[in-house]
């Protein structure tokens, strides 16, 4: 495959874009000087240099200089642990951090499809299960988890998730509840504002 032909095909991958749109991408580029090439190739080669996946809650991070395997949310001792949010994906948390919320989370990577028969291959599900579950943290900080708030968008795959979340999870030993009313039909968390953030959170139920 040629060069141009290869790049669309990574552009197409991208949320949202087609053959059309990736091939426009790809003239952009062919159009821009070769110092913008390089600086967008370098910066695509730093994502895998100098950044992480939390190993607690799978936000993608900027490494600092000491090797962590934790991102600063997790790794600071004065987030509350008793509460942990549930969101579908790392936009959605920097939305949540401006409405004061103060607990510690844990990112879903997606929703669960309508006709889907197994969730697990479109969500973290197993880890979540092991992160909520009491009996895996004998002894450990994670015991004090005492509510998971599952944070969903509003929309017909955001519930089926939160349905199937809520029966997984029911046994595992924190309370669960979910975001209450305020969010309005069909919004995600990664747009609504951070005061409807926050009345929905303390609706939660
Ligand atoms: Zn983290």
């Amino acid at each position: 495959m040629n060069p141009i032909d290869r790049l669309a095909e990574a552009f197409e991958r991208f949320p949202g874009i087609g053959p059309r749109q990736a091939g426009r991408f790809v003239q952009y580029l062919l159009r821009q000087n070769q110092s913008y090439r390089s600086t967008l190739a370098d910066s695509i080669k730093k994502l895998s240099a100098e950044t992480a996946q939390c190993n607690k809650c799978f936000r993608w991070f900027v490494k600092s200089d000491a090797k962590r395997d934790f991102c600063d949310i997790c790794g600071d001792a004065r987030r509350d642990a008793s509460l942990l949010f549930v969101v579908e994906k790392d936009a959605d948390i920097e939305n949540v951090e401006k409405s004061g919320y103060r607990g510690l989370y844990f990112v879903l990577s997606g929703t669960i499809p309508l006709a889907s028969e197994e969730p697990q291959k479109f969500i973290r599900l197993e880890k979540l299960l092991v992160r909520a579950n009491h009996r895996n943290h004998r002894g450990d900080a994670s015991m004090k988890l005492q509510e998971i708030i599952l944070g969903l968008s509003a929309t017909a795959e955001g519930d089926h998730t939160r349905l199937i979340l809520q029966e997984k999870l029911k046994n595992a030993g924190p309370k669960i509840s979910s975001l209450g009313r305020g969010l309005s039909t069909g919004s995600e968390l990664e747009y609504a504002d951070p005061d409807t953030i926050a009345s929905a959170f303390d609706s939660r139920n």
